[in-house]
């Protein structure tokens, strides 16, 4: 059976320790695309996120104020203009570009 051409410029212990490893991170990224964090994650409740700033209640957040979204949040790490991205908080989910959470910054 011929050798991958990834073979021939490594070892077959050094191939065969790292075939575990490109697919885990090819499954991080996969789970990492598909997961958006929901409103209902244990860790959502516990930070007040809502998926819609427009539907956090003022007067039980008084902290928020009009204007205040994950996109202009110094935690958010999403890209301009996406409509959801990273955010420091939550390490393994994205969250959307115009949520709002109790920890949000403003972005410097
Ligand atoms: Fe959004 Fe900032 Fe809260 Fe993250 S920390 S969910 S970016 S408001």
């Amino acid at each position: 059976m011929p050798y991958p051409p990834i073979m021939h410029s490594l070892s077959r212990r050094t191939f065969v320790a790292l075939v575990p490893a490109v697919g885990a991170l090819g499954w991080c990224a996969r789970a990492q695309a598909d997961t958006l964090l929901k409103e209902t994650d244990q860790e959502a409740i516990a930070m007040d996120y809502r998926a819609d700033a427009g539907m956090v209640d003022a007067a039980k957040f008084p902290k928020f104020k009009p204007g205040q979204t994950c996109a202009n949040c110094s935690l958010y790490a999403g890209d301009k203009g996406a409509a959801s991205g990273p955010c420091g908080l939550f390490m393994f989910k994205d969250v959307t570009a115009i949520g709002w959470c109790n920890a949000w910054e403003k972005k410097a």
